[in-house]
C-alpha cells in the first residue's frame, strides 16, 4: 500500500487505508442518487483518529446536488473537527472516483496536502490533494 509507506499517521492512529476505504464504501450505501444512480461514499480520517463520512445527495434541481466529499467535510466541521489527514472516495467499482473540482477546492481549505485514496477494481491508489489541485484558491493569499 503506497499510502502506508508515504505517511506514518496510519500506524499512529491505528487504522489503514483499507479500513478507511471500507468506511467510504459503507457511506456509499447511504447515497441518495435517484437521478444519476451514481452512488458515492467518502470517509475522512481526522487527526484525532476519528473517521467522519458522507454520501452524495442529489436533488430534483440538479445544480444543488452535493458530493459525498463535501458532505463528509461538512459533517466533520459540524462535529468540531477541522483537521483531515486523508479522504477515501468510493464510487463505481470499475473506475476511480476522483473528487470534482469543487470538492478539491472545498477540501483544500482544511488540508491542501491530505492524501486522497481512490479505488478501482479493489486496488487502492493514494494521491495527494496538492497534486490534484496544485494552486488552490485561498483568500489570505490575495
Ligand atoms: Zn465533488
Amino acid at each position: 500500500m503506497t499510502a502506508s509507506s508515504r505517511s506514518d499517521y496510519w500506524l499512529k492512529l491505528g487504522t489503514t487505508p483499507e479500513q478507511l476505504m471500507r468506511s467510504a464504501e459503507g457511506f456509499r450505501t447511504m447515497a441518495y442518487a435517484p437521478y444519476s444512480n451514481f452512488f458515492v461514499g467518502a470517509a475522512l480520517l481526522m487527526d484525532d483518529g476519528s473517521i467522519v463520512g458522507g454520501c452524495n445527495v442529489e436533488n430534483s434541481s440538479y445544480g444543488v446536488t452535493l458530493c459525498a466529499e463535501r458532505i463528509a467535510m461538512a459533517n466533520a466541521v459540524s462535529s468540531g473537527k477541522i483537521n483531515p489527514l486523508a479522504i477515501a472516495v468510493a464510487g463505481e467499482v470499475s473506475s476511480f472516483c476522483s473528487p470534482c473540482g469543487a470538492c478539491r477546492q472545498f477540501l483544500a481549505e482544511f488540508n491542501p496536502d491530505m492524501d486522497v485514496l481512490l479505488m478501482q477494481n479493489g486496488s487502492i491508489t493514494s494521491i495527494s490533494l496538492r497534486s490534484l489541485l496544485p494552486y488552490p484558491f485561498k483568500l489570505e493569499d490575495i
